[in-house]
């Protein structure tokens, strides 16, 4: 036995499967055409950040757009940080916003597909079979250097262009077969690290999907592939992983690309077929004119959760995302206004190459149009779930009477301009307060030309001339008729022409009454509040203003 085939035995006695064994496991997937595999691999930290909901989306909507497959594997190595139940947060925040799995973790715990475990942390034997085989080929070996030693070896380099483990500073892959036995008969830990076959003259190359055409030095460091305990470096595992899940799109964050030497360098001498790579760039912010990364720690938006406490719904979160990750999205929402999201054509050419920036107002002028355009019971419905969640007091009012309550949501909703003016569902207490005694603030402050007494005999006059069996024609030529009596005009163009010869302008009178009923300036079409406040409700809130103001 050659001393290669010793060593490899002496490291894995209990490895007996090959790779051809794996490669039966886990064969090709049988799919159509052009249909791409693709994958989120989130490390468990029990927090969804946008960026990785972002990620995602892109990943999920790159298999959809070809009927490919998207799978979730968690990337549990690093044992130190697990969460418990992260998994299930991480899960609950995608599948929030539409990000569901067809494969792979898709809860705590639970599993689906064929081509699992999906856990890295249950992978150990998998990972170990290559590495034995990279052991037979003297392409990996192992490293007893103790962190001291690999401190001397870093201030050995402080002049050196290339540092780390590496050539001639690579010094256990120098060591001889007895030289191993003794150490291992020893009890001293080791790493299993890569004989890296990179030569520093040459370069590699690759097509990034969103970032082009990308050259950089060939990798020679002797990366580690096991760590001590025999768990996996991401490096490792990423190639073994992505290679046997036969993903064909690897979507990542950009933060990745460096190591992309490396990994080339991995499917190479594992004898794997690289996926094609899409490396995706941070969501940005701006802050005092200067650009930054979206962080947990500054930015409340960067949690997926805020979307979901604040009650947005999940097609607005939809919608900004593609806007910020495809450059025709808008163009096409303009020509398909109504058309669902999934008959947007995605497409990883159209990322853009630097980070997309969140804009706040932006997103919640998006959410306002989504939201314009659904229907008032799916308003409700959505609210309600909201509600429920979030604000037990006001679902209890809202839920009182459905009927009333999507009444409500209609007004103004049902038109072919309808009102943009909820971004969220948290949103919509406020918005429909004065419909609900329990929760109407009074306001019965006038606009400035327009003194107490002034309003007193709009509302005395209006309140005795009030019909609710006015249709919307009679209702505003009433209110229009209270005018002249009173020194006011029913022209506003009159009045902009001689504004001294009146008190004010029709203007002026509703939102005399818009006040009394509402407690605002500013409401969707009064005459529908009304309708729906119905006669004694108007009554008694005129009333009501007459005697308090
Ligand atoms: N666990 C890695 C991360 O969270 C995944 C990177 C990848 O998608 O390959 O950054």
């Amino acid at each position: 036995m050659s001393d290669v085939l010793k060593l490899a035995e002496l490291l894995f006695p209990d490895v007996t499967l090959l790779p051809e064994d794996m490669e039966k496991r886990y064969p090709e997937r049988q799919l159509k055409e052009g249909a791409r595999v693709t994958r989120l691999a989130p490390s468990p930290t029990g927090f969804l950040h946008f960026g990785n909901l972002f990620t995602g989306t892109v990943a999920y909507r790159t298999a959809k757009v070809t009927d490919g497959i998207f799978f979730v594997r968690v990337e549990d190595t690093d044992q130190k940080r697990k969460v418990e139940g992260a998994v299930e947060v991480m899960l609950g925040g995608l599948e929030a916003f539409g990000v569901v799995a067809d494969e792979g973790v898709v809860g705590e715990d639970i599993e689906k597909g064929d081509y699992g475990p999906y856990y890295q942390s249950q992978r150990k034997e998998i990972y170990h079979v290559f590495a034995k085989s990279l052991v037979k080929q003297d392409l990996a070996y192992p490293c007893f250097c103790s962190a001291e030693e690999l401190d001397e070896i870093r201030a050995a380099q402080e002049n050196e262009s290339v540092k780390g483990y590496w050539g001639e500073y690579a010094k256990c892959r120098k060591l001889t077969l007895e030289e191993i036995e003794e150490n291992l008969k020893a009890g001293r830990p080791w790493t299993l690290r890569l004989k890296s076959p990179g030569d520093l003259e040459k370069k590699c190359f690759f097509d990034d999907m969103i970032k082009g055409k990308i050259e950089m030095p060939e990798n020679v460091q002797d990366v580690v592939l096991l760590k001590s305990d025999g768990i996996p470096t991401y490096h490792f595992a990423h190639a073994v992983d992505d290679h046997l899940m036969r993903t064909t799109h690897v979507v990542r964050g950009d933060e990745w690309i460096s190591s992309c030497p490396i990994h080339l360098q991995l499917f190479r001498v594992l004898g794997f077929k690289a996926p094609k790579f899409a490396h995706v760039a941070p969501i940005m912010k701006e802050e005092d004119g200067n650009k930054r990364k979206l962080s947990k720690r500054k930015d409340p938006e960067a949690a997926v959760t805020y979307y979901i406490e604040k009650g947005y719904p999940k097609e607005s979160v939809n919608e900004y995302i593609l806007t910020l990750a495809n450059s025709n999205f808008e163009d096409w929402r303009k020509a398909n206004p109504r058309e669902s999201q999934d008959a947007f054509p995605f497409n990883l050419k159209k990322m853009s190459i630097s980070g997309a920036l969140f804009d706040m107002v932006k997103f919640n002028d998006v959410s306002k149009n989504v939201i314009s355009l659904m229907n008032a019971k799916q308003v409700y419905d959505y609210t309600c779930q909201w509600a429920e969640q979030y604000d037990k007091d006001f679902y209890a009012l809202i839920s009182r009477d459905e009927e009333y309550s999507v009444n409500i949501l209609n007004i103004d909703r049902d038109t072919p301009k309808p009102r943009k003016d909820i971004a969220a569902f948290s949103e919509i207490k406020d918005y429909v307060s004065y419909f609900f005694d329990e929760i109407y603030e009074k306001n019965y402050e006038m606009p400035e030309n327009i003194t107490n007494d002034m309003a007193k005999e709009i509302l005395e006059a209006y309140l005795k001339e009030y019909n609710p069996a006015d249709d919307k024609q009679q209702w505003f030529d009433r209110i229009k008729a209270l005018c002249e009596p009173l020194g006011y005009t029913p022209n506003v163009k009159e009045y902009k022409k001689n504004p001294d010869a009146f008190k004010g302008h029709v203007g002026d009178v509703s939102t005399v009454i818009r006040l009394a009923v509402t407690g605002r300036k500013n409401t969707p079409d009064l005459y529908a509040i009304m309708s729906l406040l119905g006669e004694d409700k108007i009554k008694e809130r005129l009333s009501d203003a007459i005697s308090n103001m």
